[in-house]
């Protein structure tokens, strides 16, 4: 698609992927122009970074001089000294953003993936009118991001995203299950994520079925009913676990187990069979943007810190 057909771009976003690193060009509102997709370098930092330098001159070569342009990042980048860890990526304790401000003479604006999905959520996705928003995404990871009132939750000492994936499952939500702990790929044991991402769904289904079954397959086969349950009860104690600390007004669910029929009902059941007092429940909603959320949050974060 031309630019110059769909609109004029305005400022970009880029999403950084374990397998791609995709760039986006956004008119008035941010309405998606134009995107572009490249394989993430497998190899060392320099090699990283020429792929991300290219999806940014892609972006400059597209948009007025000093517009907006965000990145989103999986992991952590420290807010101080910017050093970035991210497991899937070559960028171990590297400065991202320093070297794209040394190669290109401007800033770029640098948020966490998960952030950057529930950011995009509540401004004019399926978050939008609340004034806290949660984006969980359920993926080949478990994580999410919060907003209060279309931005990024301000002052974290980390500027963590939600990191619900690597909190330990509780107790009771395993009890009568007989499933084991597992040790999750952060080292820790038992962490949600290693029962209610994509490849812990996967596990559930092979423990309850003997059956080594995708999602999508689970939700065809006869007997994946109850599996699906049990996943659905596992990701509404993560679940309640975040609200019982952050108390959204709304839960937007992203994420490739997003997609899995009902999930948005089975999770809101779930979620009702853990009353405390007279609570509320949030509102809880399937995501707007896809796979889109990433580059649109970032460009929506790096025009709210442009003057
Ligand atoms: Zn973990």
């Amino acid at each position: 698609m031309s630019v110059s057909q769909a609109g004029t771009a305005l400022c970009g976003g880029i999403d950084v992927g374990g397998t791609k690193i995709e760039a986006q060009l956004f008119g008035a509102g941010f309405a998606p122009l134009a995107k572009r997709r490249l394989p993430t370098s497998r190899g060392d930092f320099r090699d990283f970074m020429a792929v991300l330098a290219e999806q940014v001159e892609w972006i400059m070569a597209a948009t007025p001089k000093a517009a907006p342009i965000g990145v989103a990042l999986p992991g952590i980048v420290d807010p101080e000294t910017g050093a970035s860890t991210a497991a899937n990526l070559p960028i171990g304790g590297r400065n991202v953003a320093a070297a794209l401000r040394t190669r290109f003479g401007r800033d770029f604006a640098f948020l966490n993936d998960c952030s950057a999905f529930a950011l995009s959520e509540a401004r004019g996705g399926a978050g939008e009118g609340f004034e806290t928003v949660l984006g969980l995404i359920l993926g080949t990871g478990v994580a999410a991001g919060f907003c209060q009132r279309g931005a990024e939750a301000p002052g974290r000492l980390n500027r963590l995203a939600v990191e619900i994936g690597h909190v330990g499952i509780s107790a009771r939500a395993l009890e009568g299950l007989n499933l084991p702990l597992i040790r999750c790929g952060c080292g820790r044991l038992g962490c949600y994520e290693t029962y209610v991402a994509g490849p812990g769904l996967a596990r559930l289904a092979e423990a309850g079925l003997g059956l080594r079954i995708s999602g999508e397959e689970l939700a065809a086969h006869p007997e994946g009913e109850a599996v699906l349950e049990i996943w659905a009860d596992l990701a509404a104690e993560a679940l309640d676990q975040a609200r019982l600390l952050l108390d959204p007004q709304c839960v937007v669910l992203g994420g490739g187990l997003s997609r899995l029929p009902g999930v948005a009902e089975r999770l809101a059941a779930a979620l009702a069979r853990r009353p405390l007092g007279d609570l509320r429940p949030p509102a809880l909603r399937i995501a707007t943007f896809g796979d889109a959320s990433g580059g649109r949050g970032a460009a929506i974060h790096a025009g709210s810190l442009t003057p």
